[in-house]
């Protein structure tokens, strides 16, 4: 299948990479070079690990890599494509337009999914002309190693759109689980209100970035605390996220901490920029609370 992949952060480079490893071929598409030279290197560390644990042959790796080809220019990158994944910023306007581009460059009968953690699938699908055509494609990160993808079904997309994500998806590896489209869906409108208490647990310090982590991965068998987890995300995304369960679903309690708010201001965005609740080093594994939270 001729699949494109807008966005080359750290979850288009995941999705690239599975799409690519089972045979698709993908074209890759970032307004920014650096994030397309950045994604492909990735990748490739990425198949060379797999490869070292004996998971994957050198063949198969050197089959992935040449099933991706990139491209800064959106409509020239989907011209040919049958289904497109969007997995660009956070943020709805931007992906109102991309869709709109989408809609008048991607040949008629491909599927616009998005990899959106919480914008509705509805919203994005009323600004094409192919709303049955739309429906989310929601992977989680790291791509490669998750397993679930949350199938988000907007108010008019259709069953056979949804049996061949669903089935891509499985063929792919993937477990898919349908879903409505609600703000937030399933994952994240469980997830983001933990980590936004996380976030205010700290932010009135009842405990420390350690302390509340370590509860957490312990007392509940979670492998990775929730403050970790959100630097993992990103701290911008996370924020985005709760304003949308915030505004669509009008409930107080998912209004972002100010603790939140401050360190994206601050561009403190986890692992991305090297610091949040937890300073990053590059080639350091080592979890080192950020300077701000030490006590
Ligand atoms: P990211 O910041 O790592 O990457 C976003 C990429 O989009 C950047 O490379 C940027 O240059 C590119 N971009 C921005 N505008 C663009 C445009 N007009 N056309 C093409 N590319 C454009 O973000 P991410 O963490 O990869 O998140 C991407 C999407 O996936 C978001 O919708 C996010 O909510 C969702 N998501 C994120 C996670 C996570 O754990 N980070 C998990 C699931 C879903």
């Amino acid at each position: 299948m001729k699949i494109s992949v807008i966005g080359a952060g750290q979850m288009g480079n995941g999705i690239a990479h599975v799409f690519a490893q089972s045979g698709h071929h993908v074209t890759l598409i970032d307004v920014a070079q650096t994030s397309l030279d950045k994604a492909l290197a990735t990748i490739a560390k990425n198949l060379d690990r797999q490869v070292a644990k004996g998971t994957l042959t050198e063949e198969a790796k050197s089959a992935a890599l040449a099933n991706i080809t990139t491209a800064t220019d959106l409509a020239g990158g989907v011209k040919d494509a049958e289904l497109v994944v969007e997995a660009a910023t956070e943020n709805v306007d931007l992906k109102l337009k991309i869709f709109r581009d989408l809609d008048a460059s991607a040949p008629a009968n491909c599927i616009l999914a998005t990899n959106t953690s919480s914008i509705s699938i509805t919203r994005i699908a009323a600004v094409t002309k192919r709303p049955a055509q739309v429906i989310g494609m929601h992977f989680m990160n790291p791509v490669p190693v998750m397993k679930l993808v949350e199938v988000i079904r907007g108010y008019d997309t259709s069953d056979a759109v949804t049996s061949t994500v669903v089935e891509l998806s499985t063929a792919i590896g993937k477990i898919p689980v349908t879903v409505n489209d609600y703000a937030g869906f399933v994952a994240n409108r469980i997830l983001m209100p933990m980590i936004n208490e996380a976030v205010e647990t700290l932010f009135q310090g009842v405990g420390g970035v350690a302390e509340i982590d370590s509860i957490m991965k312990l007392g509940m068998a979670h492998p990775m605390g929730p403050l970790q987890l959100a630097d993992f995300i990103g701290l911008d995304t996370c924020l985005s996220i709760l304003r949308v369960l915030h505004e669509g679903l009008g409930n107080p309690k998912y209004a972002p901490c100010p603790l939140l708010v401050q360190m994206v201001t601050a561009g403190k965005l986890g692992v991305k920029s090297g610091e949040g609740f937890y300073q990053y080093t590059a080639g350091s594994k080592d979890l080192v609370v950020a300077p701000a939270f030490r006590k």
